[in-house]
């Protein structure tokens, strides 16, 4: 497959994702947790909604406003870190994050349909929209380590 194939295939993926989220919506109950997160310079705003099972991500939605590229993210983190521990979910999320900033990354890591993200990192301006969902996630489950902890 030629570069510009490729291109338009990510291309496709992330517009699919746009157009139609996975996972859309707020999770409710009083065992979710809800963190917001904005990006100032494109102006993306991201809700993350997760459900825990002692260490398991069991549900994880989000809602939001702004670009493709950080609506797009949300929608394939949720698809990606869904059913996964919290250690695998920040190892995700750490790996996401030096695809989209064209570091080394593993290439054993499952991003799935995130992968199609990995164009971003020609457009540093945009690196913030990538990965916004991805930091609201990481605050939600830093909160709620911080939480389990005081419980003990
Ligand atoms: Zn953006």
């Amino acid at each position: 497959m030629s570069f510009s194939n490729l291109d338009q295939l990510y291309r496709s993926v992330i517009m699919d994702h746009y157009k139609r989220p996975h996972n859309h919506g707020t999770l409710d109950g009083e065992d979710a947790i809800i963190v917001s997160m904005n990006n100032p310079s494109c102006g993306d705003k991201i809700q993350v909604s997760i459900r825990l099972d002692g260490d398991t991500i069991t549900d994880v939605k989000f809602m939001g406003r702004g670009c493709a590229i950080s609506q797009s993210s949300a929608s394939m983190m949720t698809e990606a870190i869904k059913g996964l521990s919290i250690k695998d979910a920040h190892n995700l999320t750490f790996d996401f994050s030096e695809l989209v900033q064209g570091r080394e990354h593993d290439d054993n890591l499952d991003l799935g349909d995130a992968e199609a993200l990995q164009g971003v990192a020609q457009y540093p301006a945009r690196i913030k929209c990538a990965t916004l969902a991805w930091k609201a996630l990481e605050k939600g489950l830093r909160e709620c380590e911080h939480e389990h902890h005081h419980s003990r």
